[in-house]
């Protein structure tokens, strides 16, 4: 009987085991984790998880009873360590497991500061893991002082779940502005004035020189000379795709593991979904960390497994939560060169609209529903209402998304 085994227990794994069930495969599923607990939903983290919102079990994506219901053989606190292509096995400490067809969805791992700039320092800390945030939640004490490394999205949201536990935050960012890496300044703008209405101390435009303490982070020095005091530091400097595994068993690499449009990798029978694996799209190659990515294509990849053929085709959108303000993206920005900003019938309400010439690309909006469902809707159906028209605060965009 065919044995389908599975690297990685996180959102994508989970996904693609529970569809190969679904599609009617009846052979052996073995999904192998890292990490102690089952499969979770990592956005909490930085959310309601760490603001003590949202139980343990909560977080799971389903039960572990689950997997066993299903004959899914769940191995958790089990690392693989290498892949033997031409054998066809798995390694894990000295278990050696077949397979027949195998999947990567091993995500990513946080980039962490190097121990030479104080990175190994007793209260440093990343938000990746459920174990993460366990250990950084007892130092979120009202009155503690967090520095708060890196402005993208989970930096922001370390930022403002720190500051409503009574944190006194400072968060630097290297870049001129917030979020520069993925969104336009008329988004940048927005958070940082949510944010500093909040207290945070933002510090755009310096990097970290190094961290400061002996034992325990007492402090940063930035580059412009400053030096602050911290208790605690939060690094959110981005991800690595983690192809350790892959690239040691040989597999293709090109940002992550490059796979095809059905998701095969440079082995026929190992394929890979998720953070970790880079795919063709619109004649370029991108690799995307978001849920609605891992588990659209790790489905993807199940029904391939099984035959299916078919290319992986994303609808990219995204969510991010700081106070009481819900970011809304649809569509990929990548390559935009101008943007429309719309003010939304609510206060506080506003959608950026992203464009590459005439095209509309996509839509970040801020306690926007609607406008954000309008522009998603517009993107999937490749429509691109005039810039004008968006800028219009006369436009009915119900009649523009029909028209
Ligand atoms: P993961 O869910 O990371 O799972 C990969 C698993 O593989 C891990 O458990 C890892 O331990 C395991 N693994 C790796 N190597 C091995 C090995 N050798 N052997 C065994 N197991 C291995 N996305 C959104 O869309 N919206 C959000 O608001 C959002 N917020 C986020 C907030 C935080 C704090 C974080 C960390 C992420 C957030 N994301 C968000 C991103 C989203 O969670 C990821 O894109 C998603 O989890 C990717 O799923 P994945 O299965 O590829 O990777």
């Amino acid at each position: 009987m065919s044995h389908i085994v599975v690297i990685g227990a996180g959102q994508a794994g989970s996904s693609l085991v529970t569809k190969l069930r679904t599609l009617g495969f009846d052979g052996d599923i073995t999904l192998i984790g890292a990490e102690s607990a089952p499969p979770y939903q990592r956005p909490p983290l930085s959310k309601k998880y760490l603001l003590g919102e949202m139980e343990l079990e909560r977080l799971y994506l389903r039960p572990e009873q689950f997997y066993a219901d299903q004959n899914i053989t769940l191995r958790l606190d089990a690392p693989v360590t290498a892949i033997d292509p031409a054998a066809k096995t798995v390694t894990i400490g000295a278990d050696v497991i077949p397979y027949d067809q195998l999947a990567l969805t091993t995500g990513s791992d946080p980039r962490r500061l190097p121990a030479s700039i104080g990175g190994a320092l007793d209260g440093v800390f990343t938000v990746r893991t459920l174990a993460d945030v366990d250990a950084m939640a007892p130092a979120c004490k009202p009155g503690a002082r967090a520095l708060i490394v890196g402005g993208g999205y989970i930096g922001l949201e370390a930022a403002a779940v720190a500051t409503r536990m009574g944190v006194r935050v400072t968060l630097v960012e290297m870049a001129d502005r917030i979020l520069q890496r993925v969104a336009a300044p008329e988004t940048s703008d927005y958070f940082r004035a949510l944010h500093l209405s909040h207290g945070v101390d933002i510090r755009e435009g310096v990097g970290l020189d190094r961290l400061l303490g002996d034992g325990h982070v007492s402090g940063a020095r930035l580059t412009d000379g400053t030096e602050i005091a911290a208790d605690f530091v939060i690094v959110g400097v981005g991800v690595t795709p983690s192809s350790a595994l892959a690239e040691a068993a040989g597999l293709t690499m090109e940002n992550g593991i490059r796979v095809d449009g059905h998701g095969r990798t440079s082995d026929p029978a190992i394929w890979s979904a998720g953070d970790c694996a880079s795919f063709p799209y619109k004649g370029t190659r991108i690799r995307l960390e978001s849920v609605q990515n891992a588990i659209d294509q790790a489905e993807n990849v199940a029904e391939n497994m099984l035959g299916a053929n078919k290319d992986y085709m994303p609808h990219p959108w995204f969510w991010s939560d700081q106070y009481d303000v819900k970011l809304q993206i649809a569509g990929l920005n990548t390559g935009y060169d101008r943007t429309v900003l719309r003010q939304g019938e609510k206060e506080g309400a506003q959608s950026v609209w992203y464009y590459y010439g005439d095209t509309l690309l996509a839509v970040d909006a801020m306690n926007d529903p609607r406008n954000y469902m309008i522009g998603k809707r517009m993107i999937e159906a490749g429509k691109s209402p005039p810039a004008s028209a968006i800028a219009d605060p006369a436009t009915d965009m119900m009649a523009l998304m029909k028209a």
